[in-house]
């Protein structure tokens, strides 16, 4: 029986961790199919604070990890596929084996949705992105993409106008998802060029390790034609990893899970930390923070139930 089983080691888990080993509770960390989470997949990370001179996001959550084992924390190997959250102790199930804990921290993350296209997992970091926030200042002077038709391809596209020197906003059809308000105040922005019933197939350049450029097809007037950007920003959505917990902790349509408050779920001694629950902010450093809140309410909650 475990006091504390943290799902995820990206910022939030890894964080959760280090303040769960610390506080002597011994947490078990089950790393899931991305090790380090959503940061292991990019390059430079700029705003992470105390790192004036940036830091590979890899080596970031890296070092949280070691940082929480050197504290007592126990990583495990493989993906949370079921969940008992309903009766004490919780039963957690990492590929088939069943684990028990007094409390649970969920750190699961929401993955980005991607295209799909054969390049584009191998330029993530080096040009590829699914976070303006995070990425655009890159791009400054630069020419830009953004992909989507909603209100976040909207925000990202506007925001990216702080960096880039122009924006081509790319949606595969006229029609939009995006709020009147926030479609309008895309296209009164002289910067954001909108070029609509057009897809991306491809992306270069995998051999310069770096984006120079896509395909792009006008599926109206069926043109094939190549275009030069320096960043390209998907803004298709994210897919929270709540899957195993669902009909038991209380999410919203999208499957995000709901707080009820400081970083409890409505299930007593499960708590959510990171982007499994913030569809807001979802950066290292806010999730980084909700780790540490999870973890002080799951040792508070354990010292208030005796152990
Ligand atoms: C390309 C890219 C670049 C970014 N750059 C920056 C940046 O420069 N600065 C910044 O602040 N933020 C950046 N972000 C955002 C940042 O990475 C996230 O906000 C942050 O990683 C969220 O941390 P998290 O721990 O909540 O979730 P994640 O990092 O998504 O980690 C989730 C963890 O849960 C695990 N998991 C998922 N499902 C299961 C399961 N069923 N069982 C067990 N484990 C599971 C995964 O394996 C993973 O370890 C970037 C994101 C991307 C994609």
């Amino acid at each position: 029986m475990r006091n504390v089983i943290i799902l995820g080691s990206g910022c939030a888990g890894n964080t959760a961790a280090v303040y769960a080993a610390r506080a002597g509770l011994n947490p078990l960390v089950v790393i899931g199919h991305e090790p380090g989470g959503q940061l292991s997949v990019t390059t430079e990370v700029e705003n992470f604070p105390g790192f004036p001179e940036a830091i590979l996001g890899p080596d970031l959550v890296e070092n949280i990890k070691k940082q929480a084992e050197r504290f007592g924390a126990e990583y495990i190997w493989g993906t949370v596929d079921q969940a008992k959250l309903g009766e004490r102790p919780f039963r957690i199930s990492v590929d088939g084996e069943w684990h028990e804990a007094r409390a649970v921290i969920i750190a699961t993350g929401a993955s980005a949705r991607w295209l799909g296209l054969p390049n584009e997992q191998k330029l993530i970091g080096r040009g590829v992105s699914s976070c303006a926030t995070c990425d655009g200042a890159f791009h400054r002077d630069g020419k830009i993409m953004v992909i989507g038709g909603g209100d976040s391809a909207m925000e990202e596209a506007n925001f990216l106008t702080r960096f880039g020197a122009e924006i081509s906003l790319v949606h595969r059809s006229d029609q939009f998802r995006a709020s009147k308000i926030m479609l309008d105040r895309a296209r009164a922005n002289p910067k954001i060029k909108f070029l609509t019933n057009t897809v991306v197939t491809d992306i270069y350049d995998v051999s310069k390790n770096r984006v120079t450029g896509v395909q792009l097809h006008d599926s109206s007037t069926n043109r094939t034609w190549d275009q030069e950007v320096s960043g390209f920003f998907v803004a298709i959505g994210h897919i929270p990893n709540t899957r195993p917990f669902l009909g038991q902790i209380d999410t919203d349509t999208d499957g995000y899970i709901v707080s009820k408050g400081g970083a409890r779920t409505n299930i007593k001694g499960v708590f959510h930390a990171g982007d499994v629950q913030d569809r807001v902010y979802r950066q290292a450093i806010t999730a980084a923070g909700a780790g540490c809140m999870a973890a002080i309410e799951a040792e508070r909650f354990l010292e208030a139930e005796g152990h």
